[in-house]
């Protein structure tokens, strides 16, 4: 496959699409979706507004309420999802493109990872819905209390630019097969390959309305979805900052169920002891830098025993050249562009913040491929980093490693935990109890032990304290999308 030529000839259409039809924005405005591999225009996207918001929950209302999709049985629904995940598989190649053109990430990756993730979210939530049963509470023979799920009504997802397809799939995939519709706003970044999720799940047989998606900007687009009084749930991904927004706009609003998967800035601990050096330098090294950083559980503290620390980063930087960024159309790249340039931008103020601050640059830390027109930074390595510096306590969302040095195992467990985030964290160690031990005193929502980033469909995804409220994945991700309900029935006269 000649990518390079492929991605020159490619159309995209940027309308929104809502009850089953693509439309333009109400108001006419569009915005320009930019590449950030050499800073063309991919195309022009509506610019959805409070009427376009309105139109799509109208819709995905109608489509509740008349049963079109809610009423099926959980079997039919099965059958349904599953054609939408093959869908997505049969357009793969179209798919990966659209996301690596759109914000940035290797083709390699787009194609080998975001693409069957997100057919894989949405086949397995399609094969779990016909598995799960309801209850029958354990009461007086006097009366029956039957515990039962039903679907929410109308479910707003509100979703980042740095895995658009994954992230998208990872609440819509529970939330459609447990029944609702669904109003999805992407990320204004990286709008290209949700819209055409809702023309292949129009194609595989979702009905008309059930699955509505209206690209713009937060304020403009978000804002109203999590404010409307007809929404009975917000499934949001992105920063704390607009999180935390998201919980007020619920309370403002309907009292609307609020999920948040927020920020991290994750520790990864390496003791001495631990079973394989390379590999934890491999691990190290290869999850800050992979999505160009851009990941919410990126190990981007580092804390390695002071005995080791010296080889460790010797290791760590004679890496870092593999990931320096090429061109991500190529198939070999495996470092690719970042988003745009506000976040490029953003990333080398905090590389200046930390050579300011006086932390040591061993690696990186420039800019990279400007004739490209496109948004580059060098995969960047920070040693001799403090607890107060911006670059140890910030998240960066960018390819930047802060390393420190420790010596005491409790003092290394409360730095881990001195964060306001919680999403992930990971020991390296051969000792069972250490391992163990430590794992249970980091507040997060995932630990690793002696690996990172290990992952999989069946486990639950989300964070302790500010990384936000509730888990993404596996079958807990179904007690969001759906209201418990009891029903008592009187037996007047038992037997
Ligand atoms: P962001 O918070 O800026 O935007 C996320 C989404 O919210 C976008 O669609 C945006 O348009 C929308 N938005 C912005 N302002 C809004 C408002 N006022 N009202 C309603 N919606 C609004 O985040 P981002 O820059 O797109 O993504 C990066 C962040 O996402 C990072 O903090 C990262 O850690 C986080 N993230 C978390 C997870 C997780 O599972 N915990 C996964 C991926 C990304």
């Amino acid at each position: 496959m000649n990518t390079p030529n492929i991605s020159q000839q490619m159309q995209f259409d940027g309308r929104a699409l809502i009850d089953g039809h693509r439309r333009e924005a109400q108001g006419g405005a569009t915005f320009s979706c930019i590449s950030p591999i050499d800073g063309r225009v991919l195309t022009e996207v509506a610019r959805c507004q409070l009427a376009d918001i309105d139109a799509a929950v109208a819709s995905g209302r109608a489509a509740f309420e008349d049963k079109r999709w809610s009423g099926l049985a959980p079997a039919a629904r099965k059958r349904v999802m599953i054609k939408f995940a093959d869908q997505l598989l049969a357009h793969a190649d179209e798919l990966a493109m659209m996301e690596t053109l759109d914000m940035g990430k290797p083709i390699k990756y787009s194609r080998a990872v975001d693409v069957n993730s997100a057919a894989n979210c949405i086949r397995w939530y399609g094969e779990a819905v016909d598995k799960i049963y309801d209850e029958i509470a354990p009461t007086a023979s006097t009366a029956l209390a039957l515990i039962t799920r039903e679907p929410m009504g109308v479910v707003g997802v509100i979703v980042p630019w740095n895995y658009p397809m994954i992230m998208a799939a990872w609440k819509i995939a529970p939330a459609l097969a447990a029944g609702n519709s669904v109003v999805l706003k992407p990320s204004e970044k990286s709008p290209l390959t949700a819209l055409r999720l809702a023309e292949l799940a129009l194609e595989a047989g979702i009905p008309p309305g059930v699955f509505n998606v209206v690209p713009g900007y937060g304020p403009e687009a978000g804002s109203p979805l999590a404010l409307h009084m007809d929404v009975d749930c917000i499934g949001f991904t992105g920063s704390t900052r607009v999180g935390k927004q998201i919980h007020v706009m619920a309370g403002q609003s309907n009292l609307k169920r609020a999920w948040t998967e927020l920020g991290g800035k994750s520790p990864n601990i390496v003791f001495a002891d631990c079973p394989d050096l390379d590999k934890a330098v491999e691990a190290a090294v290869g999850s800050i830098f992979f999505n160009q950083g851009e990941s919410c559980n990126a190990p981007s503290r580092l804390f390695v025993e002071a005995s080791i620390q010296e080889q460790f980063l010797e290791r760590a930087v004679a890496l870092a050249p593999q990931y320096l960024p090429a061109n991500p159309l190529d198939p070999a790249t495996i470092m690719g562009a970042i988003v745009d340039k506000t976040q490029m931008d953003t990333v080398l103020r905090y590389v200046e913040s930390g050579k300011t601050e006086g932390a040591s640059l061993l690696y990186g830390g420039e800019q990279a491929l400007t004739q490209t027109g496109g948004c580059y930074v060098q995969p960047t390595i920070f040693a001799g980093v403090q607890p107060q510096m911006k670059i140890c306590c910030e998240e960066i969302f960018g390819p930047v490693l802060s390393v420190m040095s420790f010596t005491d195992a409790a003092e290394v467990v409360r730095q881990a935990n001195a964060s306001v985030y919680g999403l992930q964290a990971a020991v390296w160690t051969r000792d069972i109890n250490k391992a163990h031990g430590i794992a249970r005193a980091l507040r997060a929502g995932t630990v690793h032990v002696n690996s990172y980033d290990e992952d999989d469909i069946t486990v639950p995804f989300g964070g302790f304290k500010q990384s936000g409220v509730g888990r993404d994945k596996s079958l807990h991700a179904f007690d969001k999308y759906t209201e418990t309900k009891t029903t008592w029935i009187r037996i007047d006269s038992p037997v």
